[in-house]
């Protein structure tokens, strides 16, 4: 097919305190006595995401047989993890109604993806790629508390697996439900926001800056980084409205790259990520503070981001790292075709030589 013809999220609902009319949003969906699965960020198991004096694991509706399991997030999500929560519920439960993901990006993917491996036979390993899965997963709702990373509406879910940290694109991936309430980021931590947030910033700048871009991604990828600039570069202290433009910075920043795609900073970090674990907002911030050759005018204004809202941006992560480690960050790197094709062009593996790139990561 010539014009990609792509799913997109069914339900979306939007607005401050939203998340307590999830118990609605879900009565439809259960099947029989079969559970509805929270799968909680790991943050919000001390407490947090309070309102009218009930956290949000109060909050949660929990009917029948539910399960909260909260998901360690340490680490980005694995394809080990994946297939390991799918068969304790499986061999639990048999089946279940749906898997609701509430967290930021690790657990919307791992939401995802255990969804997926509910109905697919195998190891989420199997299916990393484009297209690979064949069976539609059980229910499932994304409930964002971090903003940024737009896989809320994602066609993904990024795993690391045996061999390489690669999504799981496919028609199947998307989300039946989202449920946008920016009240749950209210108490993330200024850097960790900030990190996320440049996920969404970044997305913008490498699609509207790469050969793939339309007008369709234009339109949402302008949007999403007016509202970044909004966020990071006019206001001067961050309140309730910050939460509500990020939460809809992140939505359309995730809409402008299903009909393009990122750049150089993500081909890059994927191979910071890859080798030393990086994680992917803090791997994007690193490399974007050294890419004034790629996307000059952005990275001016990113390093007056840094500085307006006080964040640190780790250097000398690549210090002392063997010829061998930096060939695997070059291989992993290089491996991302599509990434390199939409910010470089058709010719872009005369540009993007070994050397280059060996010398980029030096910098990091
Ligand atoms: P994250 O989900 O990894 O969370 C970062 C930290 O913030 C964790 O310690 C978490 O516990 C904590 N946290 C979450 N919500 C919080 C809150 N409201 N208050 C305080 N702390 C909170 O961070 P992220 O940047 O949202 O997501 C990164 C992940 O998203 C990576 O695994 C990346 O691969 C993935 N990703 C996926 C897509 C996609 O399209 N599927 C796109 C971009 C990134
Ligand atoms: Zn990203």
């Amino acid at each position: 097919m010539k014009f990609r013809n792509f799913r997109m999220v069914s339900y979306v609902v939007y607005g401050r305190g939203s998340f307590d009319q999830l118990d609605e949003i879900l009565a439809p969906q259960r099947k029989g006595d079969a559970p509805m699965i929270f799968l909680v960020d790991h943050y919000f198991q001390n407490g947090g995401g309070v309102r009218n004096g009930k956290s949000l694991t109060e909050r949660i509706p929990l009917r029948g047989k539910d399960k909260i399991i909260f998901a360690d997030v340490t680490y980005e999500p694995k394809t080990t993890q994946v297939d390991k929560l799918a068969k304790e519920l499986k061999d639990e439960f048999g089946t279940v109604s749906g898997i609701i993901g509430i967290g930021g990006g690790s657990v919307m993917d791992l939401a995802k993806a255990v969804s997926l491996m509910m109905n697919n036979p195998g190891s989420s390993a199997d299916y990393q790629g484009w297209d690979l899965v064949k069976l539609p997963g059980v229910y499932k709702a994304g409930i964002p508390t971090l903003s940024g990373t737009g896989a809320e509406v994602s066609r993904t879910t990024v795993l690391t697996g045996p061999t390489r940290k690669l999504g799981m694109n496919s028609d199947f991936t998307p989300f039946d439900q989202i449920v946008l309430d920016p009240e749950l980021c209210a108490n993330a931590p200024a850097n960790q926001r900030f990190y996320t947030g440049m996920d969404c910033y970044i997305h913008c700048i490498e699609s509207l800056q790469g050969t793939y871009l339309n007008e369709f991604s234009k339109s949402y990828g302008e949007k999403a980084l007016e509202l970044c600039r909004d966020v990071f570069v006019r206001k001067n202290t961050w309140d309730d409205e910050c939460d509500d433009k990020l939460m809809m910075a992140s939505y359309a920043g995730g809409m402008s790259i299903a009909y393009s795609q990122v750049g150089v900073a993500h081909a890059v970090s994927y191979g910071l990520s890859y080798l030393l674990g990086t994680k992917h907002g803090i791997g994007n911030c690193i490399v974007m503070n050294h890419l004034e050759d790629y996307y000059p005018e952005a990275v001016v204004e990113f390093k007056q981001m840094v500085d307006k809202n006080k964040i640190d941006i780790p250097v000398g992560i690549c210090e002392g790292l063997s010829d061998e480690q930096f060939d695997t960050m070059i291989n992993v790197s290089l491996g991302m075709k599509p990434l390199w094709e939409n910010a470089l062009g058709k010719d872009w593996e005369s540009i993007m030589t070994r050397e280059k790139l060996r010398a980029l990561y030096e910098k990091l």
